[in-house]
């Protein structure tokens, strides 16, 4: 059997980060930065106000006191967007808004809060600390110095930045778009009236929104029968619109296991037994024209979900371009005991929860690869290494988190 690792390897050797392009800011948002940004300009600009108030010297306010106020002549206002600067001499202030610049003259701002607001005179209470509420040009950024990595999500902190320095488009790379398709003769679309022998098609809907999840653009595409010509007929049809494919369902022993019937023949497709659990049999290649990637998961739908967290999910994450392609993995300690195959990778579904400041992780009842019910109540992945076949209350184990990262 193949390890894990081997696998995953495999997978990541076809997965490159898509080529990219200048997107606008707010199609830019979301997306992986494909370059190293530099800021061509310093912020804030130029010295400005922190607060509304009055622009001062502070020599003149050395003695001020709620006692003994400082009185001083106003010289006129000082807006944010204003050019027209009014030079602050000895005995004087101007009137200045948050954003203004610092005329000629001032060193430090005093907050309306200490005045009594006067707009000919001013009488002030406090004397400020010389700088007082000016933020000065390049305290903020520097020109010339790094202000986005590379390999970085863009969130809305990150667009901000890029819109600051004045910059309205941004070099990322694009979302991969992920075909997803499942087969089985047995599945019908939720919604629809179930006959004998059938069951509602639920991985698609599942991993079109794990593909999301990831980053990537979902296709979810109608499911396809077993039958040879019609399942390569719909494969073709997606090739168009893919930067990667994933299937589900038709690649284990069973007699009608299509996907792993028709692929197999093309050659450039080849199919494996994985030593994990669940999910064992994995399949992966290239397809069409293109030589799009191709990943074949089980049908199994927990068998599915599981391998889609460890094989394809960090696929989609490189294809993006982003640094970080993996869950965060946390220790925990685990609340009922575990068993798990020698020579296997387990992925147990389990809660994770933090109690007295430590993880701690409870397996769900219903490890079953077929048992969705209890995987929908999970929000973690307890890994159980291949050469460990017992972990006990209160061990510590490594914990896959599958909520937001
Ligand atoms: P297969 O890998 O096609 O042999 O499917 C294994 C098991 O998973 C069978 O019980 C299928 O009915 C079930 N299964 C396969 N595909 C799906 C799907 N898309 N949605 C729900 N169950 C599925
Ligand atoms: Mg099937």
């Amino acid at each position: 059997m193949k390890s894990v690792d081997q696998h995953l390897a495999d997978l990541l050797r076809l997965a490159t980060p898509l080529r990219p392009f200048d997107m606008h800011l707010l199609d830019a948002h979301d997306a992986t930065l494909a370059q190293d940004i530099f800021s061509t300009v310093n912020l804030p600009p130029w010295d400005n106000s922190a607060m509304d108030g009055y622009g001062v010297q502070s020599d003149d306010l050395r003695n001020a006191s709620e006692a003994d106020p400082v009185e001083l002549i106003v010289d006129g206002d000082i807006a944010a967007g204003s050019s027209h600067l009014i030079q602050v001499v000895k005995g004087h202030a101007v009137r200045i808004m948050t954003g203004a610049p610092i005329p000629p003259g001032c060193d430090s701002i005093v907050p309306v809060e200490w005045t009594d607001g006067g707009i000919e005179t001013v009488s002030i209470t406090r004397a400020p600390v010389l700088g007082q509420h000016i933020r000065y040009k390049g305290s903020d950024i520097v020109s010339g110095t790094l202000i986005l990595e590379q390999g970085v999500r863009l969130h809305s902190a990150q667009i901000g930045i890029a819109a600051a320095v004045g910059l309205d488009r941004l070099p990322t790379h694009p979302h991969p778009r992920v075909v997803v398709l499942s087969t089985g003769d047995e599945l019908v679309e939720p919604g629809l009236l179930l006959s004998p022998g059938q069951i509602y098609e639920s991985n698609s809907w599942m991993l079109a929104g794990a593909v999301r999840e990831a980053g990537g653009l979902a296709f979810r595409v109608a499911t396809v029968s077993d039958d040879h010509v019609r399942f390569m007929q719909a494969l073709e049809d997606q090739l168009v619109r893919a930067d990667l494919v994933v299937t589900t369902g038709g690649v284990s022993k069973g007699a009608y296991d299509t996907v792993k019937e028709v692929l197999q023949r093309l050659g450039t497709v080849q199919f494996e037994t994985v030593a994990m659990q669940p999910g064992k049999p994995q399949g992966f290649g290239t397809i069409g024209p293109d030589d799009t990637p191709i990943v074949t998961l089980p049908g199994n739908p927990v068998s599915a979900y599981v391998s889609f967290e460890i094989f394809v999910r960090p696929m989609i994450r490189r294809m993006l371009g982003l640094k970080e392609i993996y869950r965060p993995i946390v220790r925990a300690s685990v609340r009922s005991p575990v068993s798990s195959p020698i020579g296997k990778r387990s992925f147990v579904r389990g809660v994770i929860e933090v109690v007295d400041g430590r993880y701690v992780v409870t397996p769900v009842d219903g490890q079953g690869s077929h048992m969705l019910g209890a995987l929908a109540r999970a929000n973690a992945l307890i890994v159980v290494p291949e050469d460990i076949d017992h972990v006990a209350i209160d061990d510590s184990v490594a914990v896959m988190m599958l909520g937001e990262a």
